[in-house]
C-alpha cells in the first residue's frame, strides 16, 4: 500500500482523531485549563507513541505548558532530519462570544469542522502526524523525525525559546518546517518566504507635576497630549514614508526578478485590500506595491495612544503625561538594535525642551527572516503543494512576524513553512473551522514533501 492509499482508507478515522483533540480545550492563556493544555500534550504523546514515534513532553523551566516532542531515527545516521514545529494550544473561547456551536464541541457541517484551534493550528498538527503515521506504517519515512509540538505559542512561547537557547542540539535539524499560518485561498496554495521582524517600545511624554485645570494653566504650560502628537506627527515623511534618519540605510532592495515574483499574487491581495481592509483610499510609500509595502518594505506604527481624560463627560484638563506606544516591522538587514537606537535617538531631538520624552518597555523582538526560494526544502514544499492542490503555488513575503521560526532557522540548514489553512478560518475569532479538503490536502503535501525533501 502506498502512504496515500493508507490515507485514503484511514481518512474518516483521522478526522474523527481530529474531533477528539479539538474537543480538549487546551487555552494556553488562562491558567484555569493548565490541565487541559497538559491533556492535549498526553493525548499528543499517546498517539505519537501508536505511531513508532518516541514521545517526551518537556517544559522549561517547570511548570510551563510542555512542548510534547516526538523523534523517530529509523531512517539511519546517513539520512536526513526534519524537524517539524506546530503547536497544539488555543485561544479562549466560548459561546457567549457569538458562536453558533459550542467551541470544544466539534461540529461537522457540509466540508467543514467547527471548532476552536480547527485553523490555528491543530490542522496542522494532525496533518503532520497523519503524514508520519501513513509513512511509518507503509515501509518506512525516507527520512529521521523530530516532531515538536508547542503548547504555549498563544501565550509567550518561552519553553520552545529555552529549548532552542539551552539545547540548540535537540532542536537541530537538517530540514526545519514551521507548520502554521494560511495559505492565499482554498483553491490557492502559497509559500511565505518572508517574514518581517519586530521592535516595541513605549514613548512616554512627561509635563507638569499633576494634572491641571486648563482654565488655570492652559496656554502657559505645553500640554504633553500635544507635545506627543507634534513628535509623532514627525515620525513620518507626508508620502508615508519613516522621517527617522538612517531608518532605510540597512534595507536590502528588491531586485527585478522578486519584484516579479511578488506581482503574483496582485489580483488576489488586491481582493483582500478590498473586502477585510477596505480604507477610505490606498495610502503607503510612494512607488511600491500592497505586496511589497506590506513585505519587503519596514515600517513604524503608531499601536496605541493614551493621555487626559478620555470618559464620558467632559474634564477640563490639561494632563501631566500622554503615552503612545510604537512597533517597528523590519526587513533584511536591518538590525533592532540599531532600529532602536535611530529611533529613540530622532525622538531625543523632536522632543521639545518644555516636555520630557522617556522610552520604555523596549523590546528587541527578532531581525526579519528571508528564505531563498532556491533552497531545497521551500522547492520540495513547491512541488508538494502542487501535487495535493494540481495547481503550482504563489511565493509570498508576509508581513507579520514569527519569532520561533527566526530562532530555528539559525540552527538548522534549510526551512520552509508549510501551512494548510486558511484567512477565512476564524482564526482567534468566533465561528473557527477549518475546512476537510483542507486537512486531506494537507496531509497529501505533509508526505510528498517528507518523500521530495529525502532525495
Ligand atoms: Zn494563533
Amino acid at each position: 500500500m502506498t502512504p496515500i492509499d493508507y490515507i485514503n482508507d484511514n481518512f474518516d478515522r483521522i478526522k474523527e482523531d481530529y474531533k477528539e483533540l479539538l474537543a480538549i480545550p487546551s487555552i494556553s492563556t488562562d491558567p484555569a485549563y493548565a490541565h487541559d493544555v497538559l491533556r492535549a500534550a498526553n493525548w499528543l504523546a499517546a498517539k505519537m507513541r501508536e505511531i513508532g514515534l518516541m514521545p517526551e513532553l518537556i517544559a522549561m523551566p517547570e511548570g510551563r505548558h510542555p512542548v510534547v516532542m516526538g523523534t523517530w531515527d529509523g531512517a539511519g545516521p546517513d539520512a536526513k532530519t526534519v524537524l517539524i514545529y506546530c503547536h497544539y494550544d488555543v485561544q479562549p473561547a466560548s459561546i457567549e462570544d457569538g458562536w453558533h456551536t459550542e467551541p470544544f464541541t466539534p461540529t461537522e457541517v457540509g466540508d467543514r469542522i467547527y471548532a476552536r484551534g480547527a485553523t490555528d493550528s491543530k490542522i496542522h498538527v494532525m496533518a503532520n502526524l497523519s503524514a508520519v503515521e501513513a509513512l511509518l506504517a507503509n515501509g518506512g519515512c525516507p527520512v529521521n523525525i523530530k516532531l515538536v509540538f508547542e503548547g504555549e505559542e498563544e501565550s509567550g512561547g518561552e519553553t520552545i525559546s529555552a529549548l532552542v537557547d539551552q539545547h540548540p542540539e535537540r532542536m537541530r535539524a537538517d530540514i526545519c518546517v514551521i507548520s502554521d499560518g494560511s495559505i492565499l485561498a482554498p483553491e490557492q496554495p502559497s509559500i511565505i518566504y518572508g517574514l518581517r521582524g519586530i521592535v516595541t517600545m513605549e514613548l512616554h511624554i512627561d509635563g507638569p507635576q499633576a494634572d491641571l485645570h486648563s482654565g488655570h494653566w492652559g496656554g502657559a504650560v505645553h500640554n504633553p497630549a500635544q507635545a506627543l502628537a507634534e513628535i509623532i506627527a514627525k515620525l513620518h515623511n507626508d508620502d508615508g514614508s519613516v522621517a527617522v534618519p538612517g531608518f532605510y540605510d540597512d534595507v536590502r532592495a528588491l531586485d527585478d526578478s522578486e519584484r516579479e515574483a511578488m506581482r503574483a499574487n496582485t489580483d488576489w491581495l488586491a481582493e483582500e485590500y478590498g473586502t477585510l481592509v477596505n480604507p477610505p483610499t490606498e495610502w503607503g510609500e510612494p512607488g511600491y506595491s500592497i505586496h511589497e509595502r506590506t513585505g519587503a518594505r519596514p515600517t513604524l506604527e503608531i499601536n496605541g495612544i493614551s493621555g487626559g481624560y478620555t470618559g464620558a463627560g467632559f474634564k477640563t484638563v490639561l494632563p501631566s503625561h500622554a503615552m503612545a506606544k510604537i512597533s517597528c516591522r523590519l526587513v533584511p538587514d536591518q538590525d533592532p538594535e540599531d532600529i532602536i537606537r535611530k529611533v529613540s535617538g530622532y525622538i531625543a531631538q523632536l522632543t521639545p525642551p518644555t516636555v520630557r520624552s522617556r522610552i520604555t518597555d523596549l523590546d528587541y523582538g527578532r531581525p526579519a527572516l528571508l528564505l531563498a526560494r532556491e533552497g531545497s526544502a521551500i522547492q520540495a514544499a513547491a512541488a508538494a503543494y502542487e501535487t495535493a492542490w494540481g495547481k503550482p503555488v504563489i511565493f509570498e513575503r508576509a508581513g507579520g512576524s514569527v519569532p520561533i521560526a527566526y530562532d530555528l532557522e539559525k540552527i538548522s540548514q534549510d526551512m520552509a513553512l508549510l501551512s494548510f489553512s486558511y484567512k477565512g478560518g476564524g482564526a482567534h475569532s468566533i465561528n473557527e473551522h477549518a475546512l476537510v479538503p483542507m486537512l486531506y490536502k494537507g496531509i497529501i503535501t505533509a508526505i510528498t514533501f517528507l518523500q521530495a525533501i529525502a532525495e
